[in-house]
């Protein structure tokens, strides 16, 4: 049984758009809102890639001892923003305690829960949204330069390798045969032939809006400031051009659920890990498939429009003004390893990853309101994990079953 007829998502990103179409699916009214246009948020500059061999949480055992360096160091990924540091230290606090090896293993295994099932649960949208144009098959390349890099990187692989992800190891030769404009210094790399990638993102999320549309669900372009509750729960939402009441909420507003969820009752540990690229339109660069360079931390991905290299976790506000020192680094070192890369012109993107210290998405029930519901945190997965969450909502607002167990991502862990 149903037990909403119609329902409202605060949020047009992957993540918000995914559980859209997921609860029309369940046959749902439903309701799109977004104050920007679908997609143009942290779902627009990312490196494009569903990320299925990513089970192994950014936050590895060993982490502590690396991180004062890694601040002072200007070339690090890692930066943050001085006077952000009180705010997110009890964030820093939580992260590391779930780096020992223990806490890993269980993180790793929860995030491989979502990761298997992201194909079967993206792929009929794709597909039915007239966007698989957008979709490129090639895989994903990790590059070592060093062999230093390749071993420090064992355990990652090794969790990798008891999750199910299918790797093939390749010699420096072997991997410039798969990508010829890699510099000669890469000496080994570990190729991930079932990764897909997107050739562009805003565009992909864009496409699956104009889907929710076609099959008679409602966008609105407005700014949601706040709830209005009633005895049932909430009732309606307080906006830039007034209010509009609701049946039921799904909070998928990226990092700026931490502020909904708060006026929900909820206190959620969110923080933004703001990345850049740099994007070389119209590159005559030639990249194949998606990259990642492990001593560079940097991805590369080919997009429709040219070639895409990112990276950095700068934790500061969301909305703070962007250092473009940092796209400038990631630019540096993606030169470097794609000697000659160019392009036509030369842009720069900052944006937030919405990221719990835990590296695991909240996806449930709101702990306050029986009528509202959570899908947001997903920090460097958002693109990939938007598809099997929207699948999770639907399931629980249609009292079914979940297709995955919710317990690892319950918004009421933290
Ligand atoms: C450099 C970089 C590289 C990345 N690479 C990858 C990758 O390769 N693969 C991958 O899976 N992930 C990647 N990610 C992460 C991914 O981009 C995010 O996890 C994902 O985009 C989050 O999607 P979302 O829908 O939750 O949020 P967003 O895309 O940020 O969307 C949130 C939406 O909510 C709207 N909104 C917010 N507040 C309100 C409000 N009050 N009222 C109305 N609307 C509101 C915003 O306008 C926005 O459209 C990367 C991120 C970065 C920064």
């Amino acid at each position: 049984m149903i037990k909403h007829e119609s329902i409202t998502v605060i949020g047009a990103g992957m993540v918000g758009t995914c559980c859209a179409l997921h609860l029309q699916n369940e046959g749902l009214k439903v309701t799109l809102v977004d104050r920007d246009l679908p997609g143009n948020a942290a779902s627009f500059g990312n490196l494009a890639c569903f990320g299925i061999a990513s089970c192994v949480p950014p936050g590895m055992p060993g982490i502590l001892r690396k991180v004062p360096g890694m601040l002072l160091d200007k070339d690090s990924p890692l930066k943050l923003r001085w006077s952000h540091a009180p705010r997110a230290l009890p964030w820093f606090i939580k992260y590391i305690s779930n780096t020992k090896k223990e806490r890993v293993e269980e993180i790793a295994k929860a995030r491989q829960s979502l990761l298997e099932k992201v194909h079967e649960t993206l792929d009929p949208l794709v597909n039915e949204a007239g966007a698989e144009k957008l979709m490129n098959r090639s895989g994903l390349l990790f590059t070592f330069e060093s062999e230093e890099a390749f071993r420090e990187s064992e355990y990652a692989f090794d969790i990798r390798c008891r999750n199910g992800v299918k790797m093939d190891y390749l010699d420096g030769n072997e991997a410039r045969q798969f990508e010829p404009s890699l510099t000669k210094n890469v000496v080994r790399a570990i190729r991930i032939p079932d990764l897909v990638h997107t050739y562009n993102p805003g565009e992909l999320v864009k496409a699956l809006a104009r889907l929710f549309e076609a099959r008679g669900g409602t966008l609105f372009r407005r700014d949601v400031r706040g709830f209005k509750f009633g005895p049932e729960g909430v009732r309606g939402m307080i906006t830039d051009q007034g209010d509009m009441p609701v049946d039921a909420v799904v909070i998928a507003a990226g990092v700026w659920s931490r502020k909904l969820a708060r006026d929900l009752g909820s206190h959620v540990p969110l923080e933004a890990e703001r990345g850049y690229h740099t994007m070389f339109h119209g590159s005559d660069t030639k990249v194949n498939s998606s990259i990642i360079s492990v001593d560079r931390h940097i991805s590369v991905t080919p997009m429709d429009y040219g070639v895409r290299v990112g990276g950095v976790a700068e934790f500061a506000p969301p909305d703070a003004p962007a250092n473009w020192q940092n796209a400038d680094m990631v630019r540096r070192q993606g030169e470097a390893l794609f000697p000659g890369l160019s392009g036509k012109e030369v842009t720069k993107w900052m944006g937030a990853r919405p990221s719990h210290p835990d590296s695991k998405p909240a996806i449930g029930q709101s702990p306050k309101h029986k009528n509202a519901y959570f899908a947001f945190g997903h920090d460097h997965l958002g693109l990939t994990m938007g598809s099997i969450t929207g699948k999770l909502i639907s399931e629980l607002v249609a009292n079914k079953a979940p297709s995955v167990s919710l317990e690892p991502f319950r918004p009421d862990r933290f």
